[in-house]
């Protein structure tokens, strides 16, 4: 893994060295496992864009302590700053997570998903939960013949 961020020429922040967006969004792909091989029952690439509405209802935070930072470019928040909240609580710098958002759904710390507006994949969403829930029936059906 090293290598291929050497490769791009990846290295950690300096102090007031502004983040390169698309390595870290590269780093985080690799670390939410987005690029994982196996893709039995996934949706075969990266989940779509997050919906304009979805994006346009995210809360404004302002900070009120230092403590935390943002999980994308990992730089601390300043008392007072902007943060965007996302509906899993879980707060960036508006321009990296709006950024993150404009390619793929999810919170990249939880994976938290918000809507798309691509109906392929909310599809696919829907019939993913429907085997799911077909899945729990079969069980709830083997336990009760079995136990
Ligand atoms: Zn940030
Ligand atoms: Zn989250």
């Amino acid at each position: 893994m090293a290598g291929y961020f050497e490769e791009m020429g990846w290295s950690e922040l300096r102090d007031g060295e502004q983040p390169n967006h698309l390595l870290h969004m590269a780093r985080f792909l690799l670390d939410v496992g987005v690029y994982d091989e196996d893709f039995s029952g996934q949706w075969p690439r990266l989940p779509p864009p997050a919906s304009k509405n979805a994006i346009a209802n995210l809360q404004e935070f302002i900070m009120e302590n230092d403590v935390k930072n943002c999980p994308i470019c990992l730089k601390d928040f300043n008392i007072g700053e902007k943060a965007l909240e996302m509906p899993c609580h879980h707060l960036f710098h508006a321009a990296c997570i709006l950024t993150w958002l404009e390619r793929t759904n999810s919170c990249p710390f939880c994976r938290h998903e918000l809507p798309t507006d691509d109906e392929a994949y909310e599809a696919f969403k829907k019939e993913k939960k429907r085997a799911e829930q077909r899945k729990e029936d079969i069980e709830i059906l083997h336990n009760s013949m079995f136990s």
